[in-house]
């Protein structure tokens, strides 16, 4: 086991449902701490540049819109092989096909509006975690 910490954001379509604690929740019940939290309104040009790896497919300007479309949760979450725990709890892109008791599963409402985002490498958190917060924002 390895002490990891990952990126994760409650999308605007549970925030706008006051689902951010039945979120949280999940994510403590799964193993993972909350070591940094804050709630934000993403620009355009921030969601732009943090989904930038997927500026090429026919769902960027659609996902762009949603990730501004209200207040988002931005959390550093640590734990044992926390980047996998957190996929794991998070469920599958498409809450269709996302495994029973995960967050998706549970909450999301469509594969666009699906409730969070997670780090899906070690090396993707830690660039992740640094768009977000300071050092001294992280308190584990
Ligand atoms: P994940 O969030 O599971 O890592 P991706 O990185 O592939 O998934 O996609 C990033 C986000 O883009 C998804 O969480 C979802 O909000 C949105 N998205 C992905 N695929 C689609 C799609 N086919 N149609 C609409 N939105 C999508
Ligand atoms: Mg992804």
């Amino acid at each position: 086991m390895t002490t990891e910490r990952t990126f994760s954001i409650i999308k605007p379509d549970a925030t706008r449902r006051n689902l951010t604690g039945a979120v949280t929740k999940l994510l403590e019940e799964a193993g993972l701490r909350v070591v940094a939290s804050k709630r934000i309104h993403l620009t355009r040009d921030q969601a732009e540049e943090f989904y930038g790896v997927h500026r090429e497919r026919p769902f960027f300007n659609d996902l762009v819109s949603f990730m501004i479309s209200g207040p988002v949760v931005v959390q550093v979450l640590e734990g044992d092989n926390a980047v996998a725990k957190n996929r794991d709890v998070m469920g599958a892109t498409n809450p269709a096909n996302a495994d029973a008791g995960t967050i998706r599963k549970e909450l999301a409402e469509s594969i666009e509006a699906n409730s969070v985002h997670g780090s899906d490498s070690l090396e993707n958190a830690a660039t992740e975690i640094a768009f977000f917060f300071t050092s001294d924002e992280i308190v584990g």
